[in-house]
């Protein structure tokens, strides 16, 4: 087995021990200088800006949450998350004329 040298990717100590596997298979580390986790060659984001920008594209043709999920298999939440920090997709949003807001539970009497 190799042994590899690696560094914290937050504070550069060399204090850091393994600690277990990420989903991906990847292995993942402690740092016991400043407790934070990293793993080995991570990835910066999990879409690239060319995927991200695909799907919002998607979703601009009147694509539900669901039917993103379904066809790119990206989870609703994650697209929610880049229609907030996206304000040219919050603006195709207003134009559907749906809010979030506003929509109640019928009350029993
Ligand atoms: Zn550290």
């Amino acid at each position: 087995m190799v042994v590899q040298i690696l560094l914290c990717q937050h504070c550069g100590s060399d204090r850091i021990v393994r600690n277990g596997r990420a989903p991906n298979g990847k292995q993942r580390f402690l740092c016991h200088t400043c407790g934070r986790p990293c793993r080995q060659n991570p990835s910066p984001r999990g879409y690239s800006e060319a995927e991200r920008e695909q799907i919002l594209r998607a979703y601009q043709e009147r694509s539900s949450l669901r039917g993103l999920q379904r066809t790119f298999g990206v989870a609703p939440a994650t697209v929610a998350k880049w229609l907030k920090n996206s304000p040219k997709a919050a603006a195709a949003e207003h134009h559907r004329g749906r809010t979030a807001a506003g929509q109640r539970r019928p009350t029993r009497a």
